[in-house]
């Protein structure tokens, strides 16, 4: 949820923006029509996978998601949502905006704190009757588990450290390699990837404090806290 107070004291929408700036918002199952009328292609969202770390603005901090979250991406160089237009400083697709957007009011934040959890769309309720991607997705998320990788990249610093740092590079080639095979094999459009399986886990790790490098067909991590 963004959390966005105004510098003034207002009782309406004065369409500034600020909120669109700071991010687009979750889906929850209202939302779904959108995708199903094609206002919303795939493409333009992503999903923030069980267990990822994301920032939770109600109590704060970073916490693991319980479930799937599925955003609208951002802007190429900035938080912004993709459908906003900095130009002329609105929503392309304000008549079909979200419920999120709908019931933002930054000077009361009662309706969306209320709605914000509740009935959330997953990746589950849009693809699960799609048997054999579901059940590629399914086994991606088991064997690229956030819980597993936290696990492992705690065990960077311990006596087991070089079959933590093994298991961490087999997950870490595995992801690539699913992404790259599935475009390849099915010929899926490459943009809807972060929606199937979740962004990259080369970017996604870097929240553990782990980087990857990549050299040719071969990958390498360390430890940024090293
Ligand atoms: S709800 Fe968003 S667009 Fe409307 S006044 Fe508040 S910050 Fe601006
Ligand atoms: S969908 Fe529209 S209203 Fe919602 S965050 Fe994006 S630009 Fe703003």
């Amino acid at each position: 949820m963004k959390k966005i107070q105004p510098d003034i004291p207002r009782s309406e929408c004065i369409r500034c923006g600020t909120c669109c700036k700071k991010g687009g918002p979750c889906f929850h199952h209202e939302d779904y029509i959108m995708i199903e009328k094609g206002i919303i292609l795939l493409k333009h969202l992503y999903t923030i996978r069980k267990g990822e770390m994301a920032y939770e603005n109600v109590r704060g901090g970073l916490v693991p998601v319980p479930s799937d979250i599925i955003k609208i991406k951002g802007r190429k160089d900035s938080w912004a949502c993709m459908f906003f237009d900095e130009k002329e400083n609105n929503c392309t697709i304000y008549e079909n905006r979200p419920l999120e957007c709908r019931v933002l009011k930054c000077w009361d934040t009662r309706e969306i704190e209320q709605i914000y959890t509740e009935n959330r769309l997953t990746r589950k309720d849009i693809l699960s009757d799609i048997e054999g991607l579901w059940g590629l997705i399914q086994d991606h998320q088991s064997r690229c588990d956030y819980e597993k990788i936290g696990y492992l990249v705690k065990g960077l610093d311990g006596d087991k450290k070089n079959d933590a740092f093994e298991n961490l590079l087999e997950i870490i080639q595995y992801d690539a390699h699913i992404r790259s095979l599935i475009v390849e094999k099915s010929g899926t459009d490459p943009q809807i990837m972060d929606f199937l399986l979740g962004r990259p886990l080369t970017e996604t790790i870097k929240m553990f404090g782990v980087k990857v490098e990549k050299q040719g067909e071969h990958f390498s991590i360390r430890l940024n806290r090293i």
